[in-house]
């Protein structure tokens, strides 16, 4: 007999950061300051945690203490990568305030990776209030206003938490945000970053692929390459791709050279988004809107540096050789959150060393100061974002 009163469906509830739950740690324990060494394990206080089923949407956030959770064995991110992410920085400005550089961007990316490797898409504004919070609560302990000038790390994250073992889409998942007291990336040689090609057997992005998404499964596999690349002396990886041996991007930075073309004119170029080969870098996107309102022929440029023209397009690691040879190569940079914009000494394609002067080089010292100016305060723009705390 069934009984006569229908169940109502469960109502599908969208992420919603006005409903956040807030519980802060009981004592405080832990010390301001991170200690030297490796500070990248050492996470803030709190961090933001959303679950979200199929069925009934998402969970009411919570911001709690920091720590460990547990996941069912068959979880399925374990199995199947099911997990994209997010890099960004707090940065403490150096007029005192706490920031975030261009936020709306990593909200808006982690909703295409989510969609990607099939996890439920956060609102993205929502996303960004509850980030917001949380650098309210642990922004002004973890990076004080006497720290002006540095940042902290921070990670939103979203995995697959359904514990069918079926191959299947999951119909439960986890977001949740860390900070991490990252505060040095890495110590760059007094020329700049030393690049090593990849080897032609190994490619980290191909078309249709997932190399333009922040998701999980493109970075696990490179990491024996990033290995084997520090063993021999080197910073990173230059990932080739193609019969042509096309340049696409350094590590997990995106790469730009500036060069003299053929023509004579001085190009900063960097290889296009598009074809699923590179990640569409928030600070690649910034450098090029940047060049390409100042630095150009009409731009309002500054500072009397020479005019560069501004390319998206392929070019290959042996075009960068034969411009080492004609003496047209000027510089070359690493640009993402976690690099910011870094110099590179140095490509060894094969043995062969193709070198540039990136360090002492204006357009890339200009550059690199435009966007620190943006970042911490130097300069009033939209692209900043102010933390109340
Ligand atoms: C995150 C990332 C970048 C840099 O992107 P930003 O938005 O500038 O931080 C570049 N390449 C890869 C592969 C990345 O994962």
């Amino acid at each position: 007999m069934t009984s006569g009163i229908e169940q109502p469906a469960p109502v599908y509830r969208e992420l919603d950061a006005s409903r956040v739950k807030i519980t802060l740690k009981e004592k405080d324990d832990r010390p301001e300051v991170h200690p030297e060494g490796d500070s990248r394990k050492i996470c803030t206080d709190h961090m933001v945690v959303a679950d979200w089923t199929a069925e009934r949407g998402w969970a009411d956030p919570e911001i709690v203490p920091y720590g460990a959770f547990t996941l069912m064995p068959t979880a399925s991110v374990l199995h199947y990568s099911t997990v994209c992410y997010e890099g960004m920085k707090l940065y403490r400005g150096f007029d005192g305030k706490l920031r975030l550089y261009r936020p709306n961007e990593n909200a808006a990316r982690m909703v295409t990776s989510a969609e990607r490797i099939s996890l439920p898409a956060p609102q993205p504004a929502e996303l960004k209030a509850l980030i917001k919070k949380l650098c309210g609560i642990d922004g002004p302990k973890w990076l004080p206003g006497d720290r002006k000038g540095e940042y902290l790390y921070i990670r939103p994250c979203m995995i697959g938490t359904d514990s069918s073992m079926g191959f299947d889409v999951p119909k439960e998942a986890r977001l949740f945000v860390v900070i991490s007291c990252w505060a040095t990336v890495a110590k760059v040689g007094p020329s700049g970053l030393r690049l090593v090609t990849s080897k032609a057997e190994e490619i980290r992005a191909w078309p249709g692929g997932t190399g333009n998404f922040k998701v999980g499964p493109n970075y696990g596999p490179t990491l024996r390459n990033l290995g084997e690349a520090k063993a021999r002396g080197f910073d990173m990886t230059l990932w080739l791709f193609g019969p042509d041996s096309q340049v696409t991007e350094a590590g997990s930075s995106n790469f730009f050279v500036i060069w003299r073309t053929a023509s004579g004119k001085l190009e900063l170029i960097t290889s296009p988004v598009g074809d699923g080969l590179i990640l569409p870098g928030i600070t690649r996107q910034s450098v090029l809107t940047l060049v390409r309102e100042r630095l150009c022929d009409g731009g309002v440029a500054t500072d009397g540096l020479e005019p560069l023209e501004v390319s998206e397009r392929s070019f290959s690691i042996s075009d960068l050789s034969t411009a080492h040879d004609e003496g047209r190569l000027v510089a070359a940079l690493a640009v993402g959150t976690a690099y910011f914009v870094t110099p590179v000494g140095e490509i060894d394609w094969n043995g062969k060393q193709i070198r540039f002067n990136s360090v002492e080089n204006k357009h890339f010292l200009t550059i690199k100061s435009w966007l620190s100016d943006i970042m911490y305060g130097n300069v009033e723009s939209d692209w900043a974002e102010i933390i109340d705390e």
